[in-house]
């Protein structure tokens, strides 16, 4: 029942809860339309200047595709599927190995999962809540004071608010985390590899592609999107330890040396990508690692998407673990209390998340071989696939479906 004013004898609705996400990425959007549609206030600080549309196409499979289903974006989402036709592998020479169907490759299921541009992603979760929810970008959280009431937060910018819940959706690196469970490292499981990721102009006549070559521990790709005049480089290569203190690799100079030293002996396309590299503006150079945390909440403050649980790349899962969480987490918090829903969302997102961890494991991941062994058998692999006449998979790998949405 609304409840009334004394002093007025006017109905007043009674109070929406405030929350506050980190964070528009992926999972801070999915979450922000979830917990709008449940009531909340929502608002949502972005420490980039604006939506980052750029980047690398990323997979919506299995359980996410009901998410974005019942968000009413997949049809839009249908139309930017990017159609991957073919994926060549070359030797270290540049010489064929095999060219086989993506889908098969990746366990995906062809005209039901999506491959989309990362970018078209976040923007199809940004207008469908835009309208909605306050975005305060270019901004960022300074302090986290929780007390029984809120959570007191001062950003960066100057501002100062209270809400009564606060999500950390900032992806891998996540601030929230740091400051509510302390140092990154405690939490990361670094897997043995680091990746450079830039734009280059489409040379090469590449369309609806990827082409990837290989030699043991280094890989370099080529993807190309649809008929565009720019593909996606990607170099990818093992390194035995992380490069220690993230802090010095994160400096863009040492980032680009250390990438450089490593490929410099590369055949086929590698020196024209290194040049590339050299002048992109849109070069994106981390560690290939996994978030894993034994609880994703503390008092009001929770985290979601990478923050919480990176499966890293090499599984193809991080956007859809992203939206599942998202949906997940609103849905424990629809008819709870933080603590209790906070709960509900670990009891009944975890066992999903560490499926989808665990497709990959430390060092033996499937594409990128770290010995002439292992590149051997991967390529063995690779042609027995594109000989095969097996008919295009129905279903995909049982973890990208491991998990049933509740009806709300
Ligand atoms: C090279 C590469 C290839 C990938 N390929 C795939 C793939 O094929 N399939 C797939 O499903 N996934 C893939 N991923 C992973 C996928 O992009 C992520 O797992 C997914 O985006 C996770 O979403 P998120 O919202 O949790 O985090 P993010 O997308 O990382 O978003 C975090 C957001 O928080 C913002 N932010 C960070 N710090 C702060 C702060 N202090 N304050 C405010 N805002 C902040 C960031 O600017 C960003 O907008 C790939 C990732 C990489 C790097």
């Amino acid at each position: 029942m609304t409840p009334t004013d004394p002093l007025t004898d006017v109905r007043t609705p009674p109070r929406r809860h405030t929350v506050l996400i980190s964070g528009a990425g992926i999972a801070g959007p999915a979450l922000a339309f979830w917990l709008n549609r449940y009531g909340y206030a929502v608002t949502v600080v972005e420490k980039a200047r604006a939506l980052r549309s750029g980047g690398y196409p990323v997979d919506v499979r299995g359980t996410a595709l009901e998410v974005v289903r019942r968000m009413g974006i997949l049809p839009r989402l249908r139309d930017t599927h990017v159609d991957l036709r073919r994926l060549t592998f070359v030797d270290a020479d540049g010489g064929e190995v095999a060219s086989a169907d993506p889908h098969a490759v990746a366990g995906s299921v062809p005209g039901r999962d999506l491959e989309v541009r990362r970018g078209d992603l976040t923007e199809a979760l940004y207008r469908a809540v835009r309208d909605d929810v306050e975005f305060l970008f270019d901004d960022s959280v300074d302090t986290l004071d929780q007390s029984h009431h809120g959570v007191d937060v001062t950003f960066r910018g100057g501002g100062r608010r209270t809400f009564d819940m606060v999500f950390g959706a900032d992806g891998l690196h996540s601030r929230t985390r740091e400051s509510l469970f302390g140092p990154e490292e405690q939490f990361h499981r670094y897997l043995g590899y680091c990746f450079a990721g830039f734009t280059m102009p489409n040379t090469f006549g590449l369309s609806h592609e990827i082409m990837m070559w290989n030699t043991p521990g280094r890989a370099a790709a080529l993807y190309a999107v649809g008929d565009s005049d720019e593909v996606h480089a990607f170099l990818n290569f093992a390194h035995p330890e992380p490069p220690t203190s993230f802090g010095a690799f994160r400096q863009p100079g040492a980032q680009r040396d250390l990438v450089a030293a490593t490929f410099a002996d590369g055949g086929w396309e590698v020196p024209g990508m290194l040049a590339a590299m050299r002048d992109a503006d849109d070069l994106f150079i981390d560690v290939v690692s996994q978030i894993r945390m034994p609880r994703w909440s503390s008092g009001r403050v929770a985290l979601v998407g990478d923050a919480a649980y990176a499966p890293s790349f090499l599984t193809g899962q991080g956007s859809s673990l992203a939206l599942v969480g998202a949906y997940m987490l609103a849905a424990s918090l629809a008819d709870r209390d933080h603590a209790a829903g906070f709960a509900a969302y670990e009891d009944s997102t975890r066992a999903f998340v560490t499926l989808n961890q665990d497709q990959i494991g430390e060092g033996e991941a499937t594409l990128f071989p770290t010995t002439a062994r292992g590149l051997e058998r991967r390529n063995d692999m690779l042609r027995r696939l594109a000989g095969s006449s097996t008919p295009p998979a129905t279903e995909g790998r049982p973890a990208h479906s491991a998990l049933t949405l509740p009806v709300r």
